[in-house]
């Protein structure tokens, strides 16, 4: 059986329109299929407020996030379904079972209610799809992704529990009497049958965790851009499209910060061979990009991946001591304790740098780091990577920027720069 995965993000369902149009793109294809959901448009960053108003007690905003989450939805439904069809009462069923969720009284664990509320939006938009594709005549089952994908209990960023979810997405999706499936991304549950989620943006990862369960023939992740670029087109104005891309640059490319693509996803699928497409939803006869095992040769592309909002941090022991193999593991257990990556890291005799993201505070990794190290840091800086770099490329990145650091392999070239306005001619 020659079986497809396709993964829509937010982006693809974010209005009515979107919706007909992945219902359009699902309908071209004659084979087996799950179609994996996330949540419509910014609805994850909209349940993310409901989680703070909820977490704080703040019952003003809670009751204006939850409106404008629940109007949102409406309007796209309104303009989906004739006004009695009975999709309607199934609506007002998960919406009531959503505010009933935040009047409870929040424990004081954060990732746990976090997940419990957040999923709520991939529950929402693959009832919605399914419900109008089955009305418009696209026959197809909707399955509840929690039942299906197992994970532990790290709320917020559960790991899955690969034989559990085996077992029950074999027995679930079986073919046998449906051949389009239609269930959540992002979403699983504990044995325990608790529901947890498995990271922002982390839908790409569970078409690729159903792909490898199933032995798909491909995966297809459908985007509003025509294929994984060589650039964030919002950043870099000459982006341009990658044809094929073997799976160790793409997941180089992904630890670098790509954003095309989550990291997680690409590692079920090299295991199996089975090959991700990148496409357009908006013009799907482009033939997008594919990811597969086999290694181009000839020219490749220089890629540029930005990482902003970035601190560069230099420390050196107190004592005087070198940066020897007993420092160095030292500092990795304080960067490890504080939970805080290191995107680039650089070491001397004397100094030791990392450049890491603001995003998570990192006031405390410096308070940790000053009990045995001289800390300085540069603030309001961003990383840049050129995989495949030539000259050009890189005087592309840092014509007229103030840069803080620098580190060239073969392959890969990287620059921390000062932040200030990026003007490519
Ligand atoms: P989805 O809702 O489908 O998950 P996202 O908004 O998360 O979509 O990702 C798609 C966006 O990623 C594109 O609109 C594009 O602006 C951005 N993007 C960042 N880097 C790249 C890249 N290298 N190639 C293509 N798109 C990229
Ligand atoms: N809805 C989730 C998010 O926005 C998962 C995803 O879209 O991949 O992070
Ligand atoms: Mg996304």
């Amino acid at each position: 059986m020659q079986i497809q995965v396709y993964k829509f993000g937010g982006a693809s369902v974010k209005n009515a329109s979107g919706v007909r149009n992945v219902c359009s793109v699902i309908k071209r294809n004659t084979n087996p299929m799950v179609v994996v959901i996330s949540a419509m448009g910014k609805t994850t960053n909209a349940m993310e407020e409901l989680v703070e108003a909820y977490m704080k007690q703040d019952k003003s905003l809670l009751k204006n996030t939850f409106d404008s989450i629940v109007e949102y939805h409406q309007q796209i439904i309104h303009e989906l379904f004739e006004p009695n069809h009975s999709f309607y009462e199934l609506f007002d069923q998960i919406q009531s079972s959503l505010w009933e969720r935040v009047q409870l009284h929040p424990s004081l664990n954060y990732d746990f209610e976090y997940d419990q509320i957040v999923s709520f939006g991939e529950i929402l938009s693959t009832q919605i799809i399914s419900n109008y594709a089955n009305y418009i005549g696209l026959k197809n089952k909707w399955v509840d992704g929690r039942k299906l994908i197992k994970t532990d209990e790290n709320y917020r960023d559960a790991g899955v529990n690969w034989g559990l979810s085996s077992q029950f997405v074999k027995k679930e999706i079986s073919f046998k009497e449906e051949s389009v499936y239609i269930t959540q991304g992002f979403i699983g549950s504990t044995i325990n049958n608790i529901t947890t989620t498995l990271g922002r943006e982390g839908s790409d990862y569970s078409g690729a965790v159903f792909a490898h369960i199933l032995d798909a023939e491909s995966l297809t992740i459908w985007k509003d851009v025509p294929g994984v670029l060589n650039a964030d087109p919002r950043w870099y104005p000459h982006a341009k499209k990658l044809k094929e891309i073997s799976y160790p640059e793409a997941i180089e490319l992904a630890y670098y910060g790509a954003q095309v693509i989550h990291p997680k996803t690409l590692k079920p699928l090299q295991n199996k061979e089975i090959p991700l497409y990148v496409k357009s939803f908006m013009d799907i006869s482009l033939p997008g990009t594919v990811i597969e095992s086999v290694e181009h040769s000839g020219n490749k592309l220089p890629v540029f991946i930005l990482k902003p909002n970035q601190l560069f941090i230099t420390i050196s022991p107190k004592d005087f001591s070198f940066i020897v193999e007993d420092n160095l593991s030292e500092i990795f257990a304080i960067f490890g304790r504080n939970k805080i990556k290191i995107n680039l890291m650089q070491n001397s005799a004397l100094n030791f740098s990392a450049c890491i993201d603001t995003k998570r505070n990192p006031s405390v990794l410096i308070e940790d780091l000053k009990k045995d190290f001289i800390v300085k840091y540069n603030e309001n800086v961003e990383l840049v990577t050129i995989r495949n770099y030539n000259e050009d490329a890189i005087e592309e990145v840092i014509n007229g920027k103030e840069v803080v650091d620098s580190q060239l392999s073969r392959n890969t070239a990287r620059y921390v720069v000062k932040e200030s306005e990026w003007n490519f001619s």
